[in-house]
């Protein structure tokens, strides 16, 4: 076996304990002679698998009954629809942040349904910044305030919640469990998740139980978060392999020692490879300090056409996935929980000898 570390934005790198229970247990789980994937989603063991995966969610990101949590599918995509179908409750607007790539493709889907007042926008910026709270233009009248608070490809990030008199929903997914949140600031929370949560094809939605049953009538069944939650995510059949891998990862991120644990461990990784990137002439982030992403790092090389080197000496030496996204360019290093702080270390080495060689 030979495991390299994998910096990918998503589906991205799951703790490899949580790899190898996984295969432990694939092709009879607990002795019951059947693989998670083969078991019926009404059997009495699936159920216990997923009622204990939302009990550790609970636990660890501090979930009260106040909230329903949702398993679904269709990604963070499908919730920029399922948002605006499920809260308009007869409104006609509703306000959105732009901050990046993924607030934009939220923006436009909601455009469908409802007339987005963008309250702030970092665009001319090349969303290099978060635009101050005081700066925000936002429509009292709107039914709710939609923002993003990591952009995956850009790697800017929220460290404050905005503070408005309206449901705050957040795309949270490529930011949820990194660290501990106040669940009670949010109205909404969702979070595909390939990046933090587990492997792709499942969905999660926390969504506050008083914002249930206001869904638009042209609502699909599947995306209506009262029939989901009355269904207990099952009105057809779940992702079941993915929400037991989930449940694997929550238990894992508890023996870590919780969100606290996993904030300490992101803010080194994080401030080590931001450190190293600000030390050194040769790479460059254009982000402006305080709002710099934890979890996704962008970075550019002094000289673009020494891109494709720099990515093929990081491949030949096992540091996959660095290539930046297609609207960026440059590099980018996803450092979420499950990439070890040696990925950190093993690719500033590699950082610093590639500049030595090429400066
Ligand atoms: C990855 C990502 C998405 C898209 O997720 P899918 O599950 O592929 O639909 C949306 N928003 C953010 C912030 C993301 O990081």
């Amino acid at each position: 076996m030979n495991r390299k570390f994998n910096f990918c934005a998503g589906p991205a790198a799951l703790p490899e304990a949580v790899l190898a229970r996984a295969q432990s247990e694939l092709l009879d789980w607990h002795g019951e002679g059947l693989s998670v994937m083969e078991m019926s989603h009404r059997s009495e063991e699936f159920v216990s698998i997923a009622e204990e995966a939302e009990k550790n969610f609970r636990e660890l990101m501090g979930i009260s009954d106040d909230y329903a949590v949702l398993f679904l599918q269709g990604g963070a995509t499908q919730q920029f629809s399922a948002v605006p179908l499920n809260l308009l409750a007869g409104k006609n607007s509703a306000n959105y942040v732009n901050t990046g790539q993924w607030s934009k493709k939220a923006i436009q889907e909601a455009g469908k349904y409802c007339n987005v007042n963008v309250v702030a926008s970092s665009e001319e910026q090349n969303f290099s910044c978060i635009p101050a709270f005081d700066s925000w233009a936002i429509d009292e009248q709107a039914a709710y305030l939609h923002y993003t608070p990591n952009e995956t490809i850009g790697g800017v990030e929220f460290f404050w919640e905005p503070d408005v008199s309206m449901p705050v929903v957040a795309d949270m997914s490529s930011t949820i469990l990194s660290r501990p949140i106040d669940i009670e600031k949010f109205d909404l929370i969702y979070a595909g998740a390939q990046k933090n949560i587990g492997p792709s094809g499942l969905t999660l939605v926390i969504v506050r139980k008083s914002l249930l049953g206001q869904a638009s009538k042209m609502t699909p069944s599947m995306l209506d978060y009262q029939v989901q939650a009355k269904a207990g995510s099952m009105s057809n059949t779940p992702p079941a392999y993915a929400w037991y891998m989930a449940g694997l990862v929550f238990e894992w991120i508890k023996e870590q020692g919780g969100l606290s644990a996993m904030e300490a461990l992101n803010k080194r990784k994080a401030e080590k490879l931001y450190g190293f990137v600000d030390g050194h002439s040769f790479y460059a982030n254009p982000v402006e300090i305080a709002s710099r992403s934890r979890m996704n790092v962008p970075f550019t090389l002094a000289d673009s056409s020494l891109d494709k080197a720099f990515l093929q000496g990081a491949d030949g030496i096992g540091l996959l996935n660095l290539k930046g996204h297609r609207s960026v360019g440059g590099m980018r290093a996803s450092i979420y929980n499950a990439v070890p702080e040696a990925a950190v270390d093993a690719l500033i080495a590699y950082m610093d000898e590639f500049a030595s060689e090429h400066a």
